[in-house]
């Protein structure tokens, strides 16, 4: 339902919950987070319920520093409001992390193709469908973002999906379909949300991503394809609203 990404020197937590913070007026029944951290591990965490069970939760036990990370409050559609269906949804080998807003309508027959192929899925979720077959993309051996890239030209329906892994720290990369996803623009930082509410507290210089694009963002640098790895044109725009 709401999404956050960050990239930069920043703790990435508190970005993301403030940022899904600033979000949750669209309503929501879960939240997660996943950190990569600086000792270079990717760790995740995720609940049902209010921002403040995750919250909670984090301050009880809380997650190592990371400065790369990526956050989701989750809208329940395919499979009950459980903490094992909230997002971030992991690869098979537990390296990528990846969060989802929409419905991927050609799940079902994803998930068959990867059961057959000896694939074990934790969640009733569509998009765990999208995170398992990221990390067999991923094994081609030529980065998060060609990987992805691959993955979304097989997916039908709505999506706006962010995924980071753990050999990639300093990078977030997103896609959209018939779903909204903007870059916010930082001074060696740099943002992804479905709503500028999502970052609009750091930053006001804006970038909507075009209909079927894909995004790169490292703290310094912007990197805006199609779903063939053309360039594609962007406008940056001022957030001008007082959010
Ligand atoms: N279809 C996904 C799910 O049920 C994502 C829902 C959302 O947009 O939050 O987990």
């Amino acid at each position: 339902c709401g999404i956050v990404g960050y990239v930069g020197p920043k703790s990435s937590l508190e970005v993301l919950l403030g940022g899904l913070r600033r979000l949750e007026y669209r309503g929501y029944d879960s939240a997660g987070v996943a950190v990569i951290a600086d000792d270079g591990q990717l760790v995740t965490r995720k609940r049902a319920g209010k921002l403040a069970v995750l919250e909670s939760d984090l301050a009880a036990v809380p997650l190592p520093e990371g400065t790369t990370g990526i956050g989701h409050t989750r809208w329940a559609t395919h499979g009950g409001p459980t903490d094992v269906n909230a997002h971030p949804h992991l690869s098979a080998d537990g390296r990528i992390a990846l969060i989802h807003n929409g419905i991927i309508e050609n799940f079902a027959s994803l998930k068959q193709e990867l059961v057959d192929a000896g694939c074990t899925f934790d969640s009733e979720t569509d998009t765990e469908v999208a995170a398992k077959l990221l990390g067999r993309e991923y094994e081609q051996g030529d980065g998060i973002a060609a990987a992805l890239a691959r993955v979304v030209a097989r997916l039908e329906g709505a999506f706006t999906l962010l995924a980071v892994h753990q050999d990639e720290p300093g990078v977030v990369v997103g896609a959209r379909r018939n779903s909204p996803l903007v870059i916010g623009l930082g001074e060696g930082e740099n943002f992804l949300g479905s709503d500028v509410a999502a970052f609009v507290e750091h930053t006001r210089r804006a970038v909507a991503i075009g209909q079927d694009q894909i995004v790169v963002i490292t703290p310094d640098s912007v990197t805006v394809t199609d779903f063939e790895g053309g360039p594609v044109e962007v406008h940056e725009f001022e957030v001008s609203w007082d959010a």
